[in-house]
């Protein structure tokens, strides 16, 4: 299945490349920033090298990441780092949105939870087309949350106050890992996103770490919605461990909108992410025991072993809320232009996660290849193997194709990855 999948991705690439406009640019749009240059937090649970200039050098020389997007980019203190690089040369805008560094463009972004009367809370992402933009919407901000400096903060006006305001500025809002259990529109926010969100107003949906386009494609509410999916990352080697490839003219902020609309070729050709059962909220736990519930239990409210509470998982949230049924999902969606045009989504284990890839295997093949995306993509197995040995490559040219195996995540834990004795 992944071969199918590629075969198509490459000629996708090949057929615009006559044309030498468009070509492929990977994409991960939600990082955090751990602390300012100067050592101030922002995001408080984030790692202390986690810094803006730290994350676009992390993307453009060691991930090949060539559209990163840097939530947290509202932190007034951030606005005045970033003018600090562009002003010292480092850095510079580009005329589409986004600012150069090196090989990678970043977008400027922000992570803002909101919460309506009658509804739980969620996070939404918000992204700005240029410095300028993103300085008037922080101030904006300041004036409705109690600390503007820090990531992830809840607003105090309604959600569509913050999409009309965000889409005012030049902006576009795209929910964030729309079914997580804590803080989303589906896992905590509500049944349906139209309940507390202008519909209009929203240019594509985040899958977060324990969904898929399959998933997803359980609720016809996200029909007309293209997906994304992104690392979420906390620190610099979880960059990367989701991502998309899209099809652009150059990286940058329009480029990246026109992608999204399907506008003039611009197009997500590919999601690259997680076996949903990696993430650490695919399946229901108790609170007590911690026990994880397989897709065999049939899931109550209370642990069938100890009564303790039950925290529902991403996979069995989402039966609960959706209006498709699996088994005909398919034929349903291909009924709807939007859904039956979705790119493929391809289960891909990250570097990181492959038994036996410690970190001077992992230097070694930087040494040789230069960026994760290289070694992930474009890579022969046999070049791998003449580096790091066939064992270790072998596993790198499995996780490629989807092959290897993996224990389910659940309460807050990511699964396993299994190597099957072949
Ligand atoms: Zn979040
Ligand atoms: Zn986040």
């Amino acid at each position: 299945m992944g071969a199918v999948r590629t075969c198509r991705e490459l000629r996708l690439v090949t057929d615009t490349a006559d044309q030498g406009i468009l070509r492929r640019v990977f994409a991960d749009l939600h990082i955090h920033i751990g602390r300012t240059a100067c050592g101030k937090p922002v995001k408080i649970s984030g790692s202390r090298d986690l810094t803006f200039a730290n994350i676009a050098h992390e993307a453009s020389e060691r991930k090949g990441i060539g559209l990163i997007g840097i939530i947290d980019s509202h932190s007034p203190a951030v606005i005045e780092e970033i003018d600090a690089l562009i002003g010292a040369g480092e850095m510079e805008e580009v005329p589409g949105g986004g600012i150069r560094y090196r090989n990678t463009v970043v977008l400027l972004g922000s992570e803002i939870e909101v919460r309506d009367p009658g509804c739980g809370p969620a996070h939404l992402l918000v992204y700005m087309p240029d410095l300028a933009a993103m300085r008037t919407f922080s101030s904006w901000m300041s004036k409705h949350m109690k600390n503007v400096t820090l990531s992830s903060q809840r607003i105090y006006v309604t959600a569509r106050t913050l999409q009309t305001t965000a889409y005012e500025l030049g902006g576009i809002v795209i929910p964030a890992h729309i079914f997580t259990p804590h803080k989303s529109v589906y896992g905590s926010g509500a049944r349906r996103m139209a309940e507390f969100l202008d519909l209009e107003r929203i240019a594509a949906v985040e899958l977060g770490l324990s969904a898929d386009t399959e998933m997803a494609g359980l609720l016809t509410e996200l029909d007309r919605y293209p997906f994304l999916s992104n690392s979420d990352a906390h620190s610099l080697a979880k960059i990367g461990r989701e991502y998309n490839a899209l099809l652009l003219a150059e990286p940058s902020y329009t480029e990246w909108l026109k992608a999204l609309r399907g506008e003039a070729g611009r197009t997500i050709m590919a999601n690259y992410g997680l076996r949903p059962q990696l993430g650490k909220y695919h399946r229901s736990y108790c609170t007590q025991c911690a026990c994880v519930f397989d897709q065999d239990h049939a899931v109550t409210d209370r642990c069938p072993s100890c009564n303790g509470r039950i925290v529902r998982g991403v996979i069995d949230r989402l039966l609960s809320i959706a209006d498709r049924n699996a088994g005909t999902a398919q034929e349903d969606m291909a009924e709807h232009q939007q859904a039956s045009a979705r790119p493929p989504y391809i289960h891909q284990v990250p570097l990181e996660f492959i038994p036996g890839l410690g970190r001077r295997t992992l230097d070694k093949l930087f040494d040789h290849f230069g960026t994760e995306m290289n070694i992930v993509h474009e890579v022969p197995q046999a070049s791998l193997a003449e580096a790091v040995g066939t064992d270790i490559a072998a596993r790198i040219a499995d996780a490629r194709s989807g092959i290897l195996q993996v224990e389910v995540g659940g309460g807050g834990y990511y699964g396993r990855v299994r190597i099957e004795r072949r």
